[in-house]
């Protein structure tokens, strides 16, 4: 492996300042920019399994993995073999594709709360659709979510969101009309009494009620024992639904979702990354009754050019395949453990405060001696610190998501030997920045 030579004088800084010149920003997503951690984005050429090359030549273990959608890893062979394979007989139709039906069954037969599920071409598509559709079965305006919690960029659930309007301190955003957040209800994460006080007074006007059933936006942050739990009960009270956003967790925590390992069943999941291999997708899906008022079998609209696209659908189809062959969530457990417990015996022996949070294969360390249980403990993380260890295990080869808000992803090309590394650059890396 070659780490991160010449940054000072790389492609990465060259490419970046082109990039500006048209792009706003650099970047195609705010948090790639790198701008939280104040460096130049490392700007990718290749990878393959756990490792990425960028256009400098250098070789990083990668625990970004494309924001969660490469749970196998880079470039797996077999997606790219299928990728190649279907398109050779033609990227796009317009029509219907046998393989859309099958990524469909795959999902209703590994989600059990979804009968029924709509593709999409993102994870904000299908948030969107959802609530439109949670709006257009209830009869119902208003929608709750919660702080730092982030489903997309759609206006009415750009609010006190985390991700990277988390990491840019942006509350809200400009173009967003008040006329449609007024109907955001916005509330703490995994604190019930809120839930039940906002639904004492507005119930009867509550839609849904969406949630990151494991919080993957202001840094990994799991439901309190009874959250999720209490959602399902007070929203099946007040006739709401309840949505899982499950666009990060969906296949990511467990083969049958965060729905599966918490047995709580809601009435819409939202799906993504995972179930496009790597390429753009996006679902939503339910019960036969509700998802049936989506057009053409229903009146609510919803429509897509690329949605269902044959290359996304077989890409998806393949991964969720080879993960429901094997038994990839055990070993994905064992290495996820291996580095979480790592990381908390490095800050234990150098005294530096850190809480490790993780469910399965997704994992934050932050800078914190609180415990990290919403957006505001989340926000008590120290930056500062973050800045300087992200630069420094950078520096060994590690790249993490450039945001102390956002998950590292283990993926199953992750090998022993690449965990074994990054628990040794971690401690160099909390030693270097103590030292200082
Ligand atoms: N919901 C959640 C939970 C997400 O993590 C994300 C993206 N990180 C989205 C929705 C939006 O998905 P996309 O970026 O594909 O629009």
């Amino acid at each position: 492996m070659r780490f991160n030579t010449g940054r000072e004088d790389s492609h990465s800084k060259e490419a970046f300042y082109k990039s500006q010149e048209v792009i706003p920003g650099g970047v195609n997503s705010p948090v790639r920019a790198f701008s939280s951690v104040g460096l130049t984005p490392v700007f990718a050429l290749s990878a393959q399994g756990a490792h990425v090359t960028d256009i400098d030549g250098n070789e990083f273990i990668d625990y970004i993995g494309s924001w969660g959608p490469l749970i196998l890893g880079h470039a797996h062979p077999e997606i790219v073999h299928t990728i190649q394979k279907v398109a050779i007989l033609g990227t796009s139709f317009g029509l219907p594709t046998e393989i859309e039906t099958k990524l469909a069954r795959q999902i209703c037969d590994s989600i059990s709360t979804v009968d029924m599920v709509r593709m999409v071409n993102s994870g904000t598509e299908a948030t969107m659709s959802a609530l439109r559709l949670a709006r257009g079965y209830t009869k119902r305006q208003k929608i709750v979510k919660f702080q730092g919690g982030y489903h997309g960029h759609a206006d009415a659930l750009l609010i006190k969101s985390g991700s990277g309007v988390a990491t840019l301190g942006l509350p809200d955003s400009p173009g967003v009309p008040e006329s449609v957040t007024a109907d955001t209800i916005t509330l703490p994460y995994n604190n019930l009494d809120s839930v039940r006080t906002a639904f004492e007074q507005f119930g009867d006007q509550i839609a849904a009620i969406i949630v990151e059933p494991v919080a993957g936006n202001m840094g990994v942050v799991p439901p309190l024992p009874g959250f999720l739990q209490g959602l399902r009960e007070t929203t099946s009270r007040y006739g709401s639904l309840l949505i899982f956003d499950e666009v990060m967790t969906g296949y990511r925590v467990d083969y049958h979702g965060a729905q599966g390992l918490y047995e709580i069943e809601p009435d819409l999941t939202c799906l993504g990354k995972i179930i496009g291999g790597g390429l753009p997708v996006g679902a939503y899906g339910g019960k036969h009754q509700i998802m049936k008022q989506i057009a053409p079998a229903g009146p609510i609209y919803q429509a897509g050019t690329l949605a269902g696209n044959p290359l996304a659908m077989s890409a998806g189809y393949k991964t969720l395949q080879l993960l429901s062959e094997s038994t990839i969530y055990d070993e994905l457990e064992r290495k996820s453990a291996k580095l979480a417990e790592g990381f908390e015996k490095n800050s234990l022996n150098l005294g530096v405060p850190l809480k490790v949070n993780r469910v399965g294969s997704m994992l934050t360390a932050f800078f914190s001696e609180l415990d990290v249980m919403d957006y505001e403990s989340a926000k008590q993380s120290n930056k500062q610190l973050f800045q300087k260890y992200y630069a420094a295990m950078l520096d060994f080869g590690i790249l993490m998501p450039p945001s102390p808000y956002e998950v590292m992803f283990v993926s199953a090309a992750h090998s022993d030997e690449d965990i074994e590394y990054t628990i040794q650059s971690h401690y160099k890396a909390l030693k270097k920045i103590v030292e200082k």
